[in-house]
């Protein structure tokens, strides 16, 4: 073991259990306001509250990273509602996030988050134990940037670029469509979600190996940057992997398989490719971009 869990070093011998009873006494109530406000289907608030919880047991900073996602996302859909209704019939989804939801957002971020606890337990990998830390940065920045990114970009009156052929313009809300102001979205969430752990690490002090303070001023904003090239293959898998669809009745393309009350015909990708598995491959990716930058924790 690098050195002892958070709340070791911080309460002691009872530590996780104080811990603990912060993370339910955190958690519990957020999820509860979640499922009230029908941000979130039942089965869909138990996973998020563990999954919320686990993250905070690991590490706090992830629990941090994951509670920006979460409340940024759910306003930004709020956000000018009515303007995108329109739009967001294109969606497979509408606003209320289901389980597959909930882990095409959260999975990526705590397979990386396991990881890393894994190598903190069981080995002294200073070097690997962080690049998992920058790696589950990078997918919560990833799943952050789509949403803000999506959210903010079909508001655009602009029709989007496509972005295997920039000087093609599709509908708003086609997958693969890319706009300024979305792109702009994406690269601040992203960001934002990088300078929020920074400004964490600042104040909180979390218990990340002190010999390597320096690497994470380095690091943390390249997992931010990895975040943002996720956003852009999160697009590039929505261009050519992901089921898209036509209506038969009005002739819009569309995500979903069912629509005007009839079955889609596709029009590209695979049809078992949905939306979550773009997300969490996105994200997924561009944890393994931010783990390769770690990496060079070696060199350095
Ligand atoms: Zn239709």
């Amino acid at each position: 073991m690098i050195m002892n869990m958070w709340f070791t070093e911080w309460f002691g011998t009872w530590g996780w259990l104080i811990a603990l009873v912060i993370g339910l006494t955190i958690n519990i109530p957020l999820f509860v306001w979640a499922r009230s406000h029908r941000h979130l289907t039942i089965f869909a608030c138990i996973i998020a509250t563990f999954l919320g919880i686990a993250s905070w047991m690991i590490n706090p900073i992830f629990y941090f990273a994951l509670f920006a996602f979460f409340i940024s996302s759910n306003l930004l859909t709020k956000y000018r509602k009515k303007d995108k209704q329109g739009i967001q019939d294109k969606f497979e989804k509408g606003g209320e996030r289901d389980t597959s939801q909930v882990l095409a957002n959260g999975l990526g971020s705590f397979i990386f988050a396991l990881a890393h606890l894994l190598m903190f337990i069981f080995t002294d990998n200073v070097i690997l134990s962080n690049a998992f830390i920058y790696a589950a940065i990078a997918a919560i920045a990833t799943v952050t940037a789509d949403t803000w990114g999506t959210e903010i970009g079909i508001l655009s009156n602009d029709q989007p670029f496509w972005i295997l052929n920039l000087r093609k313009k599709v509908e708003r809300g086609t997958s693969g469509g890319i706009s300024p102001k979305g792109t702009g979205a994406a690269f601040i969430g992203a960001i934002s979600v990088s300078v929020l752990m920074l400004v964490i690490e600042i104040i909180w002090k979390n218990p990340i190996p002190a010999s390597t303070t320096w690497q994470l001023y380095l690091f943390i904003p390249l997992a931010g940057i990895a975040g943002f090239i996720g956003a852009f293959i999160d697009s590039l898998l929505g261009a050519t992997i992901q089921g898209f669809f036509k209506c038969q009745v009005c002739e819009k393309g569309t995500e979903k398989k069912i629509h005007c009350n009839e079955p889609t015909i596709i029009t590209r990708g695979q049809d078992w490719f949905r939306n979550d598995h773009v997300n969490f491959w996105s994200s997924f990716l561009a944890g393994v971009i931010a783990f390769g930058f770690g990496c060079f924790g070696f060199l350095l």
